[in-house]
């Protein structure tokens, strides 16, 4: 992508800072220094305001009504969709299945997609950097069919070894999975090249978006994989939200996962037939209120522009990683050549979880742990790690507090 594309004089931090109210409080009477956007991000007024509007003037179910406010919370849900599938460029908004996250979408995606599809001795391909929510569900699937889950190795650095990848794509994997952006590590992965290399063979691939949405513009066609899996609560929306992208034929061939309302077009004893998709992967209520305010989220990032997003995180990025290299025996886990604004890192001599609590204590909220992802902490033979991760609402002012803040706490410990 091109950093230089917009100078960060440009890019009003402040009048952005001040549309996120949290920002500006107070954590055990210090100045917040909110570092723990992987986990998840904070809401803008326009996110907040849209919600309460909904609840104010529009609330009713979607769907089952005729009367006006049924129409409006309808249009506005199914408003979502329409903009979620622009905001990822899928070629139709019925390929776009509205979930609660990106769990939820890779366990459809287990359930009706794969294990159909599952023989004894057939694989699913994952990688050793995954989030859980890329892991587990293929594993409770392979279980079930006496299928294998196996995962492509990385360096040390970080980065996904792609030939080994490629070489894993043999002929009994039935479905192979990436992450665009690792949480823990920031890691920026191949994904087209290796979408590529899966058509090449006829094998699906599932992206997980979760951390890649926040960052960058996504372009699932030009991706070119089969399946896109993406949470709202990490892109400025609500907790509950989320949204499972698939090519039609997959969707058409997939059977419904979840059975209730909203899914079926005629229920009877000898025989229930279902909605086209995506509506046959979305029974029950939804969270209508959830997906207004992603549709807010969705807005303000396009307002605010990826470019310069980009261009500010990184610079960001680049500040924070040197800051970082400043403190002795301050060891960075994740040096990939392309990140996102994501440092994992320990301190010789002291326990991640006892920094981050001690950081709290200073107004610097970062993760410590595992961060859902143990096969990659087995990989660097750690148990844990700090995990400092940035959105472009923060400062380098808040990057010379938070270095301040640990350089504190690390004399403390030690
Ligand atoms: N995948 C990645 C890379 C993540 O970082 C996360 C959340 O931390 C998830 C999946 C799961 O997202 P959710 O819990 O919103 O479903």
């Amino acid at each position: 992508m091109n950093t230089t594309a917009r100078p960060a004089t440009v890019f009003d931090i402040q009048r952005i800072r001040a549309d996120f109210p949290l920002l500006s409080r107070t954590v055990h009477g210090k100045p917040l220094v909110y570092f723990d956007n992987a986990n998840t991000s904070q809401k803008p007024l326009p996110v907040i305001e849209a919600m309460n509007e909904h609840y104010r003037e529009h609330n009713a179910n979607v769907s089952r009504a005729v009367h006006q406010l049924g129409e409006e919370a309808t249009a506005a849900y199914e408003g979502a969709r329409d903009k979620l599938a622009r905001f990822i460029n899928a070629p139709s908004r019925n390929e776009l299945v509205l979930t609660s996250g990106t769990t939820q979408a890779t366990n459809l995606v287990a359930y009706s997609y794969a294990l159909p599809r599952l023989q004894p001795g057939d694989a699913i391909l994952t990688t050793v950097m995954e989030h859980h929510a890329n892991i587990v569900p293929w594993q409770l699937v392979a279980q079930r069919s006496g299928a294998t889950v196996k995962a492509a190795p990385i360096d040390q650095r970080g980065e996904l070894i792609l030939e080994q990848y490629i070489a894993m794509l043999t002929p009994e994997v039935k479905l192979a999975c990436v992450t665009q952006v690792s949480n823990v590590l920031g890691t920026v992965n191949p994904v087209r090249e290796i979408a590529r290399e899966c058509r090449k063979r006829g094998i699906a691939l599932l992206v997980d978006g979760s951390q890649a949405v926040p960052h960058r513009p996504v372009d699932v066609q030009a991706l070119g994989c089969d399946f896109y899996a993406l949470t709202g609560h990490k892109m400025l929306g609500p907790t509950g939200t989320g949204a499972l992208w698939a090519r039609r034929e997959h969707l058409d061939a997939m059977p419904p996962f979840f059975g209730g309302g909203e899914m079926i077009r005629e229920v009877r004893f000898d025989g229930t037939s279902f909605a086209e998709a995506p509506h046959k992967f979305e029974a029950g209520t939804p969270n209508i209120a959830g997906f207004v305010g992603l549709s807010a989220a969705i807005d303000y990032y396009q307002s605010v522009g990826f470019e310069a997003i980009h261009a500010w995180e990184q610079q960001l990025l680049a500040y924070a990683t040197e800051r970082l290299r400043e403190i002795p025996g301050l060891r960075i886990i994740g040096e990939a050549a392309e990140k996102e604004p994501v440092i994992s890192f320990l301190i010789d001599g002291t326990q991640a979880t006892d920094l981050a609590t001690l950081l709290d204590l200073q107004g610097v909220a970062v993760r410590s742990g595992h961060h859902c992802a143990h096969p990659l902490m087995q990989f660097f033979g750690v148990p844990s790690t700090l995990r400092a991760s940035l959105a472009f609402y923060n400062t380098r002012e808040e990057v010379d507090a938070f270095i301040v803040a640990l350089l504190k706490v690390r004399k403390l410990l030690m």
